[in-house]
């Protein structure tokens, strides 16, 4: 299979190279490490019975990110690299939802009655360390939005702001040309645009987490 993802991509491969499949990674997770002349793939023990097809795409965009600047590949886009991105457009539906925050799934469920006509499938949902500078992210292997800390006492609309951010990466999924993905596209901002009173928000959210560096700032001087 290794062969196969590489023959398609590369004239002349100057490495080695292995593949580990292993329980540690969360599900449909994967990673590739470069040591010396040897490429190491590892991947989510959930991926073995995915099909073949389907690992050559995801292992063709590891070994992309990897040699980018060291080996110039045939080409970008490949036939199992479409198939790999479908299918992890449609992966949230076989992903277990296991981990649901109830505070964070009434902010869900709110953004999803007023905004995605109730439509959009719940996620799994839990809070993130306390980043100031990371408030949300969504992950499509795992199916999960994670919402900072940080907003574990802020006003509800602006909870509901970050979720809805969240969930429009859900919705949008993402867009490829070449070798990159894009999250932020035109689509997805002018839907970012649509949350009620946004620019407002946006405004108070500023305020709010300036005024959340300055007590972190002064608490640290209290503590040393
Ligand atoms: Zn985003």
């Amino acid at each position: 299979m290794l062969k196969d993802a590489i023959d398609d991509l590369y004239k002349e491969f100057p490495y080695t190279y292995s593949l580990k499949y292993s329980g540690k990674f969360k599900p449909f997770r994967a990673n590739v490490k470069l040591m010396g002349d040897h490429i190491e793939f590892g991947l989510s023990r959930r991926w073995k019975r995915i099909s073949k097809d389907i690992q050559i795409g995801l292992i063709q965009e590891l070994l992309l990110k990897i040699m980018k600047k060291r080996l110039k590949p045939l080409k970008t886009e490949t036939y199992h690299i479409e198939l790999y991105n479908f299918f992890m457009k449609k992966i949230h539906i076989a992903v277990p939802k296991d981990s649901i925050d109830p505070v964070l799934e009434e902010s869900f469920d709110r953004v999803n009655a007023e905004y995605f006509y109730g439509l959009l499938d719940k996620t799994n949902l839990k809070w993130g360390n306390g980043s100031l500078s990371k408030l949300g992210s969504y992950e499509y292997g795992t199916d999960t939005i994670t919402i900072s800390r940080v907003l574990d006492d802020v006003p509800l609309e602006i909870l509901d702001y970050i979720m809805y951010h969240e969930m429009l990466h859900k919705k949008h999924k993402f867009t490829k040309r070449g070798s990159r993905s894009y999250h932020h596209t035109s689509a997805f901002k002018k839907d970012e645009r649509g949350f009620r009173d946004s620019e407002l928000i946006e405004k108070r959210l500023r305020r709010l987490l300036i005024k959340k560096r300055l007590s972190f700032r002064n608490l640290a001087r209290e503590l040393f």
